[in-house]
């Protein structure tokens, strides 16, 4: 895999980074481009970083080197190495891939720090607990990021971006933060190797294009450390996409969903008035109540006793929706819901519903296995 011709482009109010792919592999797309809205170019790099982080993993997929013809930073490049050992102990599959590039000189870093930020539970925990603890200084968060095209499956349907980005801006209005709104094409154009493994790194190469704005980055974490699965944003994985001038955070992997809420989201009316983990498009900035998405977050809000206060949702927590959730990898954490339900006969109803859910789950593996060892 051979990017070349990394440049800058500008096409109105937004800055286009762009560059050449070049592979013998036909599932990689000869072309990857980020473009930040309201952004001059001056605040856009065109070092090799975001396009390692972008591309290591598709490269590994198709069991292709990478050959980046722009300086790395040193510190991203020394890590290359490390990066790959744990995405190949999650996924035996992926190739190791000899990563070619110029060594960067250091260049200075800019002195914003920035928050990818979607105003679902873990992202809102990360911005009011960063303001809580940092209300001004070099620790305070700058920049609300929107990763449009990356965060969610929508990709290029332009009611989804028009529709979240005022809402993301009223956010950063509020809490009196700066916006930049990223798009790429990389999770349309290289997530041959699954989107769960590769959406951590295609976030973070977008973060890695601003280093004239920042120093720090944070990825809020979506799994407690007691939950821990192998995933694309990880809290070991992502600071090794660290740069000299841009440090990854993987920010609080010390709560899980539920003590986010109890502890910040639960107590901010603002988050309660717009909090939006829906990725129907339809229906945004506001929240179907129906999705397996919805529903969980519902059953947590629930939990923590502000379902009530929390205004964005179009529908109320149906147990029936309940059983129907998907457990999959996220056994123990409903698990964990079951036991902090109360006696009410709403929170009985709620507890019988997702027993079925998880009794469903466990027949739905056992058979998986029988037929497996027949087959
Ligand atoms: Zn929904």
């Amino acid at each position: 895999v051979y990017v070349s011709d990394i440049h800058i482009e500008r096409e109105a109010q937004t800055t286009l980074l762009a560059a050449k792919v070049e592979a013998r592999d036909p599932r990689i797309s000869d072309r990857v481009e980020y473009r930040f809205h309201d952004l001059p170019p001056d605040m856009v790099s065109t070092a090799g970083d975001p396009f390692v982080a972008g591309l290591l993993i598709p490269a590994m997929a198709v069991g292709e080197d990478l050959i980046v013809e722009a300086p790395v930073s040193p510190t991203l490049l020394n890590k290359v190495d490390s990066i790959q050992s744990w995405l190949r102990a999650w996924r035996p599959g992926l190739h190791p891939a000899r990563v070619e590039a110029a060594v960067a000189e250091p260049v200075p870093a800019g002195d914003g720090v920035g928050l990818f930020f979607s105003g679902g539970i873990d992202s809102y925990h990360s911005l009011l607990r960063n303001m809580q603890e940092h209300p001004a200084g070099k620790d305070a968060i700058t920049h609300l990021i929107f990763g449009y095209g990356i965060d969610t499956r929508y990709g290029y349907d332009r009611r989804y971006m028009d529709r979240v980005s005022p809402f993301i801006q009223s956010i950063a209005e509020a809490t009196g933060k700066r916006v930049v709104i990223l798009e790429s094409n990389l999770r349309q154009a290289f997530s041959a190797t699954g989107w769960m493994l590769y959406h951590g790194s295609a976030l973070i190469s977008g973060a890695l294009c601003l280093a004239p704005l920042f120093n720090r980055v944070l990825v809020a974490g979506s799994w407690a450390t007691t939950y821990l699965i192998p995933w694309g944003s990880h809290p070991e994985l992502d600071p090794l996409w660290s740069t000299d001038a841009v440090e990854i955070v993987h920010d609080s992997v010390d709560c899980t969903r539920l003590e986010k809420v109890v502890t910040q989201v639960g107590r901010s009316e603002l988050a309660l008035r717009t909090l939006r983990v829906c990725f129907e498009v339809e229906q945004q900035p506001r929240n179907c109540g129906r999705c397996p998405k919805c529903i969980e977050t519902m059953l947590i809000l629930h939990i923590a006793g502000v379902l009530e206060s929390c205004s964005t949702f179009d529908a109320g927590l149906d147990p029936k929706r309940v059983h129907a959730l998907p457990i999959n990898h996220k056994r123990r954490v409903f698990e964990n819901y079951l036991e902090l339900l109360g006696d009410s006969s709403f929170d009985q109803r709620l507890a019988r519903a997702l027993r079925g859910a998880l009794r469903r789950d466990r027949l739905r593996i056992i058979l998986r296995r029988v037929l497996r060892r027949k087959g």
